[in-house]
């Protein structure tokens, strides 16, 4: 059977649920052999075992840590030269998608990035991808060289499927290009206690209608483990930071449920969360252009609504 390489986003050897997801997705076009690269690399093996990994090739060195993203690109292409794999996935995170960018570019491969879907094809992996602000869903195929996709976090569901996960070291050796690029200073973002918000499979998101108050907003996406995003009107407003902004000038999110409270619908805001599998709704105008896409819309006043449903929920939790 081909072997399809999953690059393994890890932190000190905890493996990010976008990578179990990607998981899932290889093992519908071959046997999943994971990369992983860095400090804790190793320690990863266990659970991408679990998930389904039948081999989990490790590397480790200070370089990961030290530069961009090159030496995680050298070690990727070390990998493909080594496997020959039918298709390697990345997570589409920003810097997910530089590492499949310069990997593509060197081993002379097309490149499919924010798929949402992928299934097997008779003429190699096809990849669904929802394009011009989610008003399209294409799919399609890579024709040169080893296909290199990036998926979206939300696009399968992790599965436990026990597999060897034998452990390999890989053999990387840098070049000068690998250092290129020095991360002189990092500074942890202050933690909120809630997900990321591109990996969250709950977003509470508000918009103009919160006035300038997104506590509604926090304690429902609290109740329900969520993230918090915003609409560009709110964050224009400075009411919440642009890292939470979610958008075609934002963030990208597809999670499996997506409240929108005092959100209007705009296309660009669709353009960033119309992929959610479920999307909620709360505004006052029944007329607003977000309920053309909801699976469930109330129409009401959030402070109103909201502080509801955060009781039912921590009621139903209780
Ligand atoms: C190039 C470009 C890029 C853009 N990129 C983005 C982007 O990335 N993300 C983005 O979001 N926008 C983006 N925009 C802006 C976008 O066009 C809209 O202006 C914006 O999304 C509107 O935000 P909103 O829905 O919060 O505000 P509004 O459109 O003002 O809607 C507010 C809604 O809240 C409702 N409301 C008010 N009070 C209450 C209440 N008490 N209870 C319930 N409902 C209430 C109102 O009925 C209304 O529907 C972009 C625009 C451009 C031109």
């Amino acid at each position: 059977m081909a072997e399809v390489l999953i690059y393994v986003g890890q932190v000190d050897g905890a493996v990010r649920k976008p990578t179990l997801e990607l998981l899932t997705l290889a093992r519908r076009i071959g046997e999943p052999v994971a990369v992983a690269l860095g400090n804790g690399a190793a320690d990863t093996a266990a659970t991408l075992a679990e998930h389904g990994a039948a081999r989990v090739l490790t590397h480790d060195a200070s370089e990961y840590a030290e530069y961009l993203v090159v030496p995680k690109v050298e070690a990727l292409q070390v990998a493909v030269e080594a496997v020959s794999p039918a298709a390697v996935l990345v997570p589409s995170s920003a810097e997910g998608k530089e590492i499949a960018a310069r990997l593509a570019l060197r081993i002379g491969s097309g490149i499919i990035t924010d798929a949402v879907d992928l299934e097997a094809g008779d003429e190699g992996p096809i990849a669904t991808q929802s394009v011009f602000a989610a008003s399209f869903t294409t799919k399609s195929r890579i024709t040169k060289g080893t296909p290199v996709i990036t998926v979206k976090p939300n696009s399968a569901a992790v599965e436990p499927t026990p597999a060897a996960g034998a452990v390999e070291a890989l053999n990387v050796t840098f070049s000068d290009k690998a250092t290129g690029t020095k991360v002189t200073g990092r500074t942890a973002r202050e933690s909120t206690g809630r997900p990321e918000l591109t990996e969250a499979a709950i977003v509470v998101s508000g918009g103009r209608g919160v006035g300038g108050d997104f506590s509604p907003v926090e304690a429902l996406a609290d109740s329900l483990g969520a993230a918090v995003g915003a609409s560009r009107a709110a964050v224009d407003a400075g009411w919440y930071p642009h890292t939470h902004q979610v958008g075609q000038t934002g963030k990208s999110v597809s999670p499996q449920l997506y409240i929108a409270s005092g959100i209007s619908g705009a296309i660009q805001h669709r353009a960033g969360m119309q992929t959610s599998k479920t999307i909620v709704a709360v505004n006052k105008d029944a007329e607003a252009p977000i309920f053309d896409l909801v699976d469930y819309g109330v129409v009401g006043d959030l402070f109103d609504v909201v502080p509801q449903l955060t009781e039912e929920i921590k009621t139903r939790k209780d």
